[in-house]
């Protein structure tokens, strides 16, 4: 089972869930299918992949009490530990859901500057969050804390089952595992990384480029004294910015090198290739051995021409792929499953507005885009070349400049994302920072995933919209409009003061009211 037949969806007239844009793939007409024959849809949702994506997902799905199935091909979680750095609005999406305080135990604290690039510039001031910093943090233990969250909500993770077909129809998705296992689920998200199962199945191009050069990243141990490797690779970093080794703790150190041209990507780096390496580059290999783990990754930059067909999406590095400089690749997959999250929630429950789920890639693939393109742009600034270096000495000059700065570093860290909600203050389509309400902080009000008002006129009220959205009246001076809408993913909906706009962006966002 590996084609996908996608249908249009009758009309519902059961009021529980609907979703007219199913019938909008190019060519495909509604095709009624008896569901006599078919396996009861056990779950609402099966998320292929428990990566920081697929597992963040499943957590804001189940607040919504969504039925969540997530499949995970490996048996066990991953065993090297590579350090990601979750960037501000990573953190803060954390904040929202009261997860920061214990991920914070387990990482490192870093001021938010100087990884554009690479180029060492300090953080701008007073950059506009609550959480101002990067955290450096393994990913195993990022993606063991969003597991054991979204177990804790009362999603069900199985390991050891790959997803190998699928076929969907006009109620649902037959999800197939590598043992001829079938499952049946409303939707299936792949969340299954860069070589995405879900998205070839799909038949959804990738297109982009291949990658150009190659980096060896691993963790070892160094056979000499610890002041001659900070002057060799203070040395050799004026020239060579694909190159570093970091002590790690306990005579470890992590050990960057542009690796030779690799003939077959199946095989893992060895030792050998990294002391070859080194000694190509630094002239010495450091008398590295005892390797903890040793990977290799490319610059290649992909993004698949589209985030859903029917009743499967994607999302994370499923969805696109870009080199790492700037640390951006997981930041991007955990925000694409909190924008997700919410609208998948709604659609299945029922009160989703007719293109709610749309926005999704209409709001994420611009955004994914754009990453895109920065990365491809640092990695020209890496370049050894005469002329990509002369264009980073300008750049290291311009971004003294607190403006150039400032909107680089917005850019990574992604609080600087602003949605197209159409014209409106340029605070509409923009995440809200976390402020001081009445009540505590603001981001501690968002930890159910719904909707907030916060309405300083005391006037307004959310009627008939209250079992989705919270309202809180006279909330803060801190906030300098009258009245905001946000959006489970803390985004700025409706900036206004009068009751009948209010209930026509309620209902854009929330659907139709309940009462
Ligand atoms: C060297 C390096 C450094 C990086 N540093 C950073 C950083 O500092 N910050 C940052 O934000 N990002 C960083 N990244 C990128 C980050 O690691 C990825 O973007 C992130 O892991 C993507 O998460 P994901 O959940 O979308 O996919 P993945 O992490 O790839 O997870 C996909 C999951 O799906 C599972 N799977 C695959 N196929 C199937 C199937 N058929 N059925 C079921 N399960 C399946 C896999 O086993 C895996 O668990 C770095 C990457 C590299 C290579």
């Amino acid at each position: 089972m590996h084609s996908q037949q996608v249908t249009a969806e009758p009309p519902s007239n059961d009021g529980v869930e609907r979703d007219s844009t199913v019938g909008d793939v190019p060519g495909v007409l509604w095709s009624p299918v008896s569901g006599a024959d078919r396996a009861p849809l056990m779950f609402d949702v099966i998320i292929a992949g428990c990566g920081p994506t697929g597992a963040m997902l499943a957590a804001e799905l189940r607040l919504h009490d969504v039925r969540v199935l997530v499949l995970e091909k490996e048996t066990e979680p991953a065993s090297f530990v590579r350090i990601v750095g979750l960037h501000i609005r990573s953190l803060e999406l954390m904040a929202m859901r009261g997860l920061l305080d214990r991920i914070l135990d387990h990482g490192r604290q870093r001021p938010a500057g100087g990884f554009f690039a690479a180029i060492p510039k300090p953080a701008p001031k007073g950059l506009d969050s609550a959480y101002a910093y990067l955290l450096g943090i393994p990913q195993p233990v990022i993606v063991h804390l969003l597991e054991e969250h979204a177990i804790a909500l009362g999603a069900q993770v199985r390991r050891g089952c790959a997803v190998s077909g699928f076929e969907q129809d006009d109620e649902g998705v037959t999800v197939e595992l590598t043992d001829g296992e079938q499952l049946r689920s409303r939707y299936l998200v792949g969340c299954d990384g860069g070589r995405s199962t879900v998205r070839k199945l799909l038949g959804v191009g990738f297109p982009g480029a291949p990658s150009r050069t190659e980096t060896l990243m691993g963790e070892m141990e160094v056979g000499v004294p610890q002041e001659e490797i900070a002057a060799k690779v203070t040395e050799l970093r004026e020239i060579h910015q694909r190159f570093w080794l970091r002590p790690f703790g306990e005579g470890v150190y992590s050990v960057v090198v542009p690796a030779a041209r690799v003939s077959d990507r199946a095989k893992p780096p060895t030792l050998d290739d990294f002391t070859q390496q080194l000694r190509t580059i630094a002239g010495t290999d450091f008398g590295v051995h005892s390797p903890r783990w040793m990977s290799r990754f490319g610059d290649a930059t992909r993004l698949a021409e589209r985030y859903r067909v029917g009743r499967v999406l994607l999302a994370g590095d499923a969805a696109h792929i870009h080199p790492p400089i700037g640390g951006q690749g997981l930041n991007l997959g955990v925000q694409d499953a909190s924008n997700l999250g919410w609208k998948l929630a709604a659609q299945i429950r029922g009160w989703a507005p007719e293109t709610l789920l749309d926005t999704y890639q209409a709001e994420r693939h611009p955004v994914a885009e754009d990453v895109l393109d920065n990365t491809r742009a640092q990695m020209e600034l890496l370049s050894t070349e005469p002329g990509p270096q002369a264009v980073r000495r300008l750049f290291t000059e311009l971004m003294d400049f607190d403006e150039v700065n400032r909107y680089l570093i917005e850019k990574i860290t992604a609080i600087g994302i602003r949605y197209d909600f159409g014209e409106g203050p340029d605070l509409l389509g923009r995440r809200l920072r976390d402020i001081d309400v009445k009540q505590g902080r603001l981001y501690g009000l968002l930890h159910r995933g719904r909707g907030l008002l916060l309405d300083r006129t005391g006037r307004l009220t959310v009627g008939g919209w209250s079992d989705r959205v919270d309202d809180l009246a006279d909330p803060t001076a801190a906030l300098d409009v009258p009245c905001v809408l946000l959006r489970p993913d803390g985004h700025v909906a409706w900036i206004g003061d009068d009751q009948q706009d209010l209930d026509d962006h309620l209902s854009r966002w929330f659907g139709k009211p309940a009462n």
